[in-house]
């Protein structure tokens, strides 16, 4: 892949070049690795949609005059225009939740768009065409402006930990060959009905929720993990069993609890989580890398040991 990139702002200053060119063109060679970059515009998380191609492998073309932006793959064109309530796919119309906005010059898709209607059409032909393995979801707890359990005095918030062991989590389930999706990447907000939603429309066999938690009482510590349902229940005590074994915690059980996302999950799902950071000894190895690594590979350890039906 071609290295060269170039940023949508200095696209933008070269379109006030003279001549008889009318638009220009904006290329940028994405990655899948490539962050997207989130904004809250009325209220309503957003994507910069040049980010959103970058992270989804494909070619972004910014057409300033015709306000249209283009993200292109081998097989695939999407074309999104600025204030319109859908995009083309391959010439076929799609119809999306909000607009496309421009904000500072920038195009913006909403993040429910891209989470709920974009990616579940892309994302499957990166994959295999005939669909062999499991597929996960993961939900990385909290994100943007919710901080989850947080501990002012060490600046250390729950939704930064629970993101650092579903990235490592992830890398370990591709590793053994599962389809794996995050619910997010970033530190951005996501409603939890948004979340449960995700792993509905990708078909997901599998919902781990991650999360640390927090209590008044500071000599409580331990894992636990909570299921919902009878299938969430299995894969939560492989899970547990994995975690509070390998990790060297104090074992809470495995626990029911009707949580938003383990309820609106229509496959087996559970929220673990991996600790107390009101613990200060618990906290002190919550945050070592070598923990969130052994944490993620236990997590992977009890998910390859589940069950599957
Ligand atoms: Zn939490």
């Amino acid at each position: 892949m071609r290295a060269r990139r170039y940023s949508l702002s200095h696209c933008l200053m070269l379109s006030a070049l003279p001549g008889r060119v009318l638009f220009f063109l904006l290329v940028l060679v994405g990655n899948l690795s490539a962050e997207l970059k989130s904004r809250t515009l009325g209220g309503v998380p957003y994507y910069d949609l040049a980010s959103v191609g970058r992270n989804l492998g494909m070619r972004a073309t910014w057409t300033k005059v015709s306000q249209v932006i283009e993200l292109r793959s081998q097989w695939t064109t999407l074309r999104f225009l600025v204030n319109s309530r859908y995009f083309e796919l391959n010439r076929r119309k799609v119809y999306l939740g909000k607009p496309v906005i421009l904000f500072q010059g920038r195009p913006f898709l909403s993040q429910k768009d891209y989470l709920l209607t974009v990616r579940p059409i892309l994302c499957p032909q990166t994959l295999s065409p005939k669909r062999v393995a499991h597929r996960i979801v993961l939900d990385p707890g909290h994100g943007g402006k919710d901080p989850g359990a947080q501990n002012n005095g060490v600046r250390l918030r729950e939704k930064d930990l629970a993101l650092e062991v579903a990235l490592r989590l992830k890398r370990q389930l591709l590793s053994d060959g599962y389809e794996v999706f995050l619910t997010r990447e970033t530190d951005v907000y996501i409603p939890l009905d948004q979340r449960a939603e995700f792993a509905n429309r990708m078909r997901a066999d599998l919902f781990v929720s991650i999360h640390f938690n927090a209590t008044r009482n500071t000599w409580v510590r331990g894992a636990e993990t909570f299921y919902a349902g009878a299938a969430g229940r299995q894969l939560a005590s492989s899970i547990h069993r994995e975690l509070a074994g390998k990790c060297r915690m104090k074992n809470r059980g495995v626990r029911f609890a009707r949580f938003a996302v383990l309820v609106q999950t229509k496959c087996p799902a559970v929220l673990v989580e991996c600790g107390f950071i009101s613990n200060a000894s618990e906290r002190a190895r919550c945050v070592t890398s070598s923990f969130q690594t052994t944490a993620a590979q236990a997590i992977a350890d009890g998910i390859r040991k589940y069950r599957w039906r």
